[in-house]
């Protein structure tokens, strides 16, 4: 079957078609193309059409796909049992590798997803002070937990809440600008004692990549630490991305309890959570706060996690840096030569180019980008065998796996893009 059978049957056995909304490619006025191989940066498509590839799994495939000491460790992994349901060697590795990349995570546990790690990591702020109220940002996005799921970024983005949410569940979740420091002061100055915790996207990428201001992460900190509130940050994408000890070691604040996905599984089902000992003891069966997985620590994600990291041991994040700032200053100028004012933002090798004239510092300014320019870029440039976000509020990735010539090419697709 091609893409465009699949897509039909699909949609009569999955709402939309798919298994996670953005996929539908809607935001682009399109059809999803379906997937049939992926290796190194490429995707291949059941139509027998290649894609060098800018989304990489949403982020987890940062060394490309298939990068064969990933592989390797799986299928080996996989040799041994896929599940156990009983601690195994894989966990405590992981952990480890992960403990001295991201030293603020004293201890941590396992999950499968990201939306299970951070929705844990606020049942353990709660837990932990004995406060319900929180503090989250405005456009960002941390899974599909109910208490999150208000002013999301993401898949959520224009969708204010959603139906299945009861009020009572929202009434606690507070919300600020991103990058506003002033209104989290205030929030605290209301209600500082009843606040558990703020979460943030320490770099957002969900409403497109948006850094942080000078002094908003610290801001965040000091309120933190003067109301006895858990700082958490949400490193599901930031995390061995932005940087190995990603973006808390990038920017040098120090969250209390931290949150990853993506990367860590090597492209398998893994979420964490972790921070301070002192917090995480509150974790059953050590403390009171309840949380469990039937797979979490799964052999086989754990085995792939832990050749991702060790080999991103061995990769070069500068050099893949300088390498993604000339490309994407390339494409940038492109684009604006053919008269669509674009900005740009890049960190390391995630970036997004907001089809807008002005600079996006939050998610208002996010939602004021040209989304029909970026449907008619996102559809040529598939067009010519490039794979975007199909959607302007993502964030792009390049790869280790990425050459020269990747880039090249990709700069010759956008060349010929007609607005
Ligand atoms: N937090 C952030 C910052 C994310 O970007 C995402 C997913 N894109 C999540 C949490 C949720 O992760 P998952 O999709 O694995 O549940």
């Amino acid at each position: 079957m091609n893409s465009k059978e699949l897509y039909a049957k699909a949609k009569t056995l999955m709402p939309g078609g798919v298994n996670s909304p953005l996929r539908a490619c809607r935001y682009v006025n399109a059809e999803p193309v379906f997937i049939e191989n992926a290796k190194g940066a490429y995707l291949y498509d059941v139509d027998g059409r290649k894609y060098i590839d800018y989304v990489f799994s949403w982020g987890p495939q940062i060394l490309g796909h298939q990068d064969p000491a990933v592989s390797e460790a799986a299928h080996k992994a996989i040799d041994q049992g896929s599940s156990y349901g009983a601690p195994c060697f894989g966990e405590v590795a992981l952990a480890e590798a992960i403990n001295k990349l991201v030293p603020s995570m004293d201890m941590m546990r396992m999950v499968s997803s990201g939306t299970e790690a951070t929705m844990s990591a606020l049942r353990l702020a709660r837990g932990y002070t004995g406060r319900n109220k929180f503090v989250k940002f405005i456009g960002n996005y941390h899974g599909h937990a109910d208490a999150f799921l208000a002013a999301a970024g993401s898949a959520a983005a224009v969708v204010p809440g959603t139906p299945g949410v009861p009020e009572e569940v929202t009434k606690h979740t507070l919300l600020a600008q991103y990058n506003d420091l002033d209104a989290v002061k205030a929030l605290f100055e209301e209600s500082g004692d009843e606040i558990a915790c703020i979460i943030v996207e320490p770099a957002a990428g969900n409403m497109g990549l948006v850094k942080p201001k000078n002094g908003f992460l610290q801001g965040l900190r000091d309120v933190c630490t003067q109301y006895g509130a858990v700082l958490i940050f949400d490193e599901v994408i930031t995390g061995f991305r932005l940087a190995r000890g990603g973006a808390q070691e990038c920017y040098g604040i120090t969250p209390d309890l931290t949150t990853l996905g993506k990367i860590i599984g090597g492209g398998f089902p893994v979420g964490c959570f972790g921070g301070k000992r002192e917090i995480m003891e509150h974790m059953a069966p050590v403390g009171g706060v309840f949380q469990a997985g039937t797979l979490s620590g799964n052999p086989v994600a754990m085995a792939a996690g832990l050749a991702t990291l060790n080999r991103l041991a061995e990769c070069d994040y500068a050099a893949l840096e300088a390498r993604t700032t000339a490309f994407t200053e390339e494409l940038a100028s492109i684009v604006e030569g053919k008269g669509k004012p674009v900005h740009l933002v890049q960190i390391g090798s995630a970036f997004t180019m907001y089809f807008s004239d002005k600079p996006v510092t939050n998610m208002i300014e996010s939602g004021q980008c040209d989304s029909e320019a970026y449907a008619t870029y996102w559809q040529q440039m598939l067009a010519q065998g490039v794979y975007l976000a199909p959607a302007g509020f993502e964030c792009a990735f390049t790869s280790f796996a990425h050459t020269d010539e990747d880039f090249e090419k990709t700069l010759e697709a956008a060349r010929k893009v007609e607005f």
